[in-house]
């Protein structure tokens, strides 16, 4: 059953036409956003390894037929599905450390880096291209072993690529100190400040407008 690593990066990397970097997202900024303090007061989104699964499958990460072996496997083993989120867990809070610091230090990639090539390290498979039975092809990824082992791969090869491109230094948390969020800024300018402007930045303005007025009694 592969995994379909194109479409995992259907938002991501690889087709990118060339030109200004665009304002998309990244799978595995999506994936650190998962987190409790991205997600409060809802929590954390990976409540559970079905929770983790489920958002794998709405990410294009895993496709439905791969889900549902997985989903088998996860009845008959609890305890490897336990031990996968677990890990998952982990793998996000090193990419979140990445995600918010990693511009910066050079420790905190060299941290990362480590991270991700042990998870690409224990994970055993077979890289392949595929013809689609729509027309085009797609790089896939079939796990051979544990069933869970792969599971990561899309996320990790996700921050791999944005260090690959050179785009970290684009990668920040929102400006508002009460947000965790972290974003790709694609802005032609590399200002951007807030993970939405709809809700953050809309936040801020709205704030800077208040300041304004009183000033101005
Ligand atoms: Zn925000």
């Amino acid at each position: 059953m592969p995994v379909s690593l194109s479409d995992a990066r259907r938002a991501d990397s690889r087709d990118r036409p060339p030109g200004p970097v665009p304002p998309r997202t990244r799978l595995w900024l999506d994936f650190v956003n998962t987190d409790a303090a991205a997600q409060t007061p809802g929590g954390d989104l990976l409540r559970d390894f079905e929770a983790l699964l489920s958002w794998f499958q709405e990410a294009g990460a895993v496709d439905d037929e791969r889900a549902a072996g997985i989903r088998r496997r996860a009845l008959l083993q609890p305890a490897a599905a336990a031990a996968t989120l677990v890990d998952a867990r982990r793998v996000r809070a090193a990419l979140r450390v990445l995600a918010e610091k990693g511009h910066l230090t050079e420790r905190v990639r060299d941290d990362a880096v480590l991270e991700i090539n042990r998870v690409l390290g224990r994970s055993a498979g077979t890289r392949r291209l595929e013809a689609r039975a729509e027309g085009g092809y797609v790089r896939t990824f079939v796990p051979t072993g544990d069933a869970f082992a792969g599971l990561m791969i899309p996320i990790v090869e996700s921050a791999a690529d944005t260090l690959v491109n050179a785009e970290l230094a684009r990668v920040r948390r929102c400006a508002d100190p009460r947000c965790h969020r972290v974003f790709l800024d694609g802005t032609k300018n590399g200002l951007r400040r807030w993970c939405d402007m709809g809700t953050c930045g809309n936040r801020a303005k709205a704030a800077r407008h208040r300041a304004r007025t009183v000033t101005r009694r």
